[in-house]
Order: C-alpha cells, then structure tokens, then sequence
C-alpha cells in the first residue's frame, strides 16, 4: 500500500496562486461525501500561500511556503476528536468525516499548523484531503499538485525508494516546518527561508561596482568563500538563524576589509566601498 507525501520545494515556488485556485476550484460548491463538504467560497485556505518579505531596500526577497495539511502521522487532531471523527487512512491520508465531526470545534484548536478552518454554515472543521475522492478514481495526484507551473509541489509514494518524492528525501535537502512538533509530517520542503547575509562591493578609485572580489564567511562552523559578481554583489543563503558570522572582503591592491554579522534577520551590508 502506497503512502503519500508531498515535497514543496519552496526554491522553485513563484507565488502564482494556482495550486490555491485549483483548490478552490476543486472544492468550492463540490461535495463529496464521505471524504469532504463543500468548501465555503471565502474565509478557508486549504492550501495557502505565505509571503514573507525578507531583507531590506535594495536587497529584498520575497519566500513563498505553500502550506497545508501536513497528513501528520502523530497527528493531535486525531487525538482532539470524538468518535472517530478524524480517521487516517491506510494511504497516510488523514480525513475529517464531515458527518462525525459536526459540532466538533475542538478540532480545529488542535492543530498546531493551524490549516483546520470552521465551517460556520454546516457546523464542521475542514481542511487539505491530498484530493483523496481525486486518488480513489485513479487520479495520480492531487490538483494543486497537477496544475503547479513551477514543478514546486511534488506528490507521490514515500514507500517507494523509487518515487520522485522518496528520492527528494533521500537527498538530505529537507526538513518540515516546524521539527520541534514531532508529528511526522508527510509534507516536507526543500528551501525553507533561513538567514541571508549580502552585500554590494565597489572599488573606489574608479566608482565601479568590483567583480570578482574574494568574500569569506566565517561562524557557526561553516568557512566559505565565494566571489562577487558582475555587479559587485555577493549573498550567502541559508544561514541559520540567530549566529553570529564574520564576512572578509579581500581584492589585491586594495585593504582589506572585515565585518561582524548577527542573523537575527537577514543582513544586507549596504554598499563596501574598497580603497
Ligand atoms: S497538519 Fe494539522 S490537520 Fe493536518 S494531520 Fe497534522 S494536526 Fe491534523
Ligand atoms: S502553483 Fe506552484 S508555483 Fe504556484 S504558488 Fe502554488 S506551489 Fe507556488
């Protein structure tokens, strides 16, 4: 029996919203007893698009993390139910059955990944099904995963070493949200935003941004170098969190310079100009 995940690749995810639509698309108006109720037409984001800004004027970014269900194999939401309101499948599919949670408000507290809306009108908790009632008839995927241009969401078989998503995992390149949790997410990521440090280099003497030039990050164990590029910028990604990291600029011909970087945020360095 096939287990499903889903790897988001955050790195190729370009905010276009289409896996959101596909699900409003999907379940708005559309019920489709017993794996779901129609979605209301507002208020519930099944599948939802953070943006987080990140560094500062010049050097901004914008991360996008497609979030939902997170199938969770220690899932509390299963646990906050009565009656066997939420079930998970032998798929690893975890379902709210819209009959037995009626009323079941709790439901939706218990989510520490808050992706559990209310539905006022027909008094029940909902969310993400992977497109279960979509699976059951043969289909592949679900539909945010089949209209994603980007190639960012990536469904498929955790059971099988073979699977696109297996391979993903095998690769080391992912993590989950939030790992402090516990639960055995089968929705993982590759790319969640860390820390940046950057920074534009310019040689002074000629008021020319400054290629080429050697840039060293030094701290939390890792010792790097990389070289500016044609427009005298340089970035490191991925850094961790709250670390405290030395950057060296070195040209020949020119001093040079060294500078202490805290990423509490992401760092931009401004403009270094080299003398
Ligand atoms: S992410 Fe939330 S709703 Fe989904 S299985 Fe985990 S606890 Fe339940
Ligand atoms: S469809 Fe793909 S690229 Fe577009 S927002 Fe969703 S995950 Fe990102």
């Amino acid at each position: 029996m096939a287990k499903y995940g889903i790897v988001v690749d955050i790195t190729r995810c370009n905010g276009c919203y289409n896996c959101f639509l596909a699900c409003r698309d999907e379940f708005c108006g559309n019920d489709y007893p017993p794996y779901s109720l129609a979605q209301p037409n507002t208020g519930h984001f099944w599948m939802r698009i953070i943006e987080r800004e990140r560094g500062k004027f010049p050097k901004v970014k914008v991360a996008y993390t497609p979030l939902l269900c997170m199938q969770c194999e220690n899932a509390p939401c299963i646990s906050a139910s009565l009656n066997g309101a939420v079930y998970r499948r032998p798929d690893g599919i975890v379902i709210i059955d819209p009959e037995k949670a009626v009323g079941q408000k709790q439901i939706v507290d218990s989510c520490p990944y808050r992706v559990i809306y209310w539905n006022e009108q027909k008094n029940i908790p909902q969310k993400c099904t992977f497109c279960a009632h979509l699976l059951d008839a043969g289909w592949k995927e679900p539909r945010c995963v089949e209209v994603c241009p980007a190639g960012a969401l990536n469904f498929g078989d955790l059971e099988d070493p073979n699977s696109g998503v297996s391979q993903m995992i095998a690769s080391n390149k992912t993590g989950v949200i939030h790992p402090e949790y516990e639960l055995n997410e089968k929705v993982c990521y590759i790319g969640l935003p860390k820390r940046f440090i950057a920074g534009t280099v310019v040689f002074g003497d000629k008021d020319e941004c400054a290629e080429n030039v050697d840039i060293t990050l030094t701290g939390d164990g890792v010792k790097k170098t990389i070289k500016t590029n044609n427009y005298g910028d340089f970035e490191f990604e991925g850094l961790e969190a709250e670390k405290e990291y030395s950057v060296k600029i070195e040209y020949p011909g020119y001093a040079p310079q060294e500078f202490i970087a805290q990423t509490k945020i992401d760092v931009y360095l401004g403009e270094i100009i080299l003398t």
